[in-house]
């Protein structure tokens, strides 16, 4: 399979980007974003999104030359609008006044709408913590999950992202609320792979390892039965009607073909410790952190993500992908 530097998986989708008409903000954004993930090893987010971004620029459905705004709307809410665009440059944006505001007001929140989004949330969130703050981020998507008992795909696969500061690298989990995420489950399909069943069923309703079964006209499920399907409302309720924006089943009446992100909003909580009452909050979370580090067997969330960022500089691509972005390139 041939190997790329993270030098060069930035340039590919910069190039890639710009000669689709991403203004240099966006490309930059979103290049910074793509290459990050692959540095991570989060592959579902990374250059695997490529095609879908340069689809969506070229069907005209995302503004390559989007200029996010923010408004404050009360002293703790931001109301960021990403002009039509691609979640990265909004995101960007947006962290430096929401980290401010969280830090006098100890608390705050951003509404992010108007954006596009087909990234990993760990990015946001670690933004946040390492400024100090602990930061939450939701966002919906496209209806591929099935409440329990029903057929019928309502949710999106509604990712929760959630950051801790720490000395050193920050804690930070990101989850699909969906068993599998849809990109995981795309790449067990284009790689001739099984996905573990309560991964979804298929048409007729039937628990299915066959990827292909679940994506062509079977449904997902929720992580942990009725519990999954409870936070994978909360994110709809968080991201979409608290902020003005569509529920996963809204955004697809906009969606088209050409494989990239729908439209929709992000959810973004910032909270100053300093201001939530214990002076003690580092140190005692510490104790929790190496109890966990210290089992046998055991690790944090973003581990895997952090020992790859250390070490990652090359990374296997394969090479009908490459033929995927050229072909979508000229
Ligand atoms: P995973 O199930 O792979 O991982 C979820 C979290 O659990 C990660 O923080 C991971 O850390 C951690 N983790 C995994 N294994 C262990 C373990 N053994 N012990 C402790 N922690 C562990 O992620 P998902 O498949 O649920 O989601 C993948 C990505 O998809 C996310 O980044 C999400 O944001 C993204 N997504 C984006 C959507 C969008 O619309 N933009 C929609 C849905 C998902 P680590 O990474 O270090 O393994």
């Amino acid at each position: 399979m041939p190997q790329l530097s993270l030098l060069d998986v930035e340039l590919l989708a910069a190039n890639s980007l710009a000669a689709n008409g991403c203004d240099d903000a966006n490309t930059a954004a979103v290049a910074a974003t793509v290459t990050a993930a692959e540095r991570d090893g989060s592959h579902s987010h990374g250059l695997f999104r490529l095609p879908g971004y340069l689809g969506s620029l070229r069907s005209g459905r995302v503004n390559g030359a989007a200029a996010p705004t923010v408004t404050k709307a009360r002293p703790g809410t931001l109301i960021v609008d990403g002009d039509g665009g691609f979640a990265p440059l909004a995101l960007a944006t947006m962290t430096e006044p929401l980290a401010e505001l969280a830090r006098t007001q100890g608390i705050a929140m951003a509404g992010v709408r108007n954006i596009f989004h087909f990234a990993a949330l760990w990015p946001e969130v670690e933004a946040l913590a390492e400024q100090g703050l602990v930061a939450l981020a939701t966002t919906a998507a496209l209806p591929y999950v099935a409440s329990p008992g029903g057929t019928e795909a309502l949710f999106g696969t509604n990712p929760i992202a959630f950051a801790w500061p720490r000395a050193g690298q920050v804690y930070a989990f990101d989850m699909a609320t969906s068993a599998m995420a849809r990109g995981d489950i795309m790449l067990a399909a284009r790689d001739g792979n099984d996905v573990p069943i309560g991964s979804g069923v298929d048409a007729d309703g039937n628990d299915t390892t066959d990827p292909s079964a679940i994506l062509n006209c079977g449904v997902q499920l929720p992580i942990g039965g009725h519990k999954g399907a409870a936070l994978a409302l909360m994110v709809e309720l968080m991201a979409a009607s608290l902020i003005g924006e569509r529920f996963s089943f809204e955004a697809e009446a906009e969606y088209g073909d050409d494989g990239g992100p729908p439209v929709g909003g992000e959810f973004v909580l910032a909270i100053d410790p300093a201001a939530a009452g214990s002076s003690g909050w580092a140190n005692h979370a510490e104790q929790l952190f190496s109890r966990i580090e210290a089992t046998e067997g055991a690790r944090l969330a973003g581990a895997r993500r952090h020992a790859n960022r250390a070490h990652t500089t090359m990374v296997d691509v394969p090479q009908s992908l490459l033929d995927d972005i050229e072909s979508l390139t000229t």
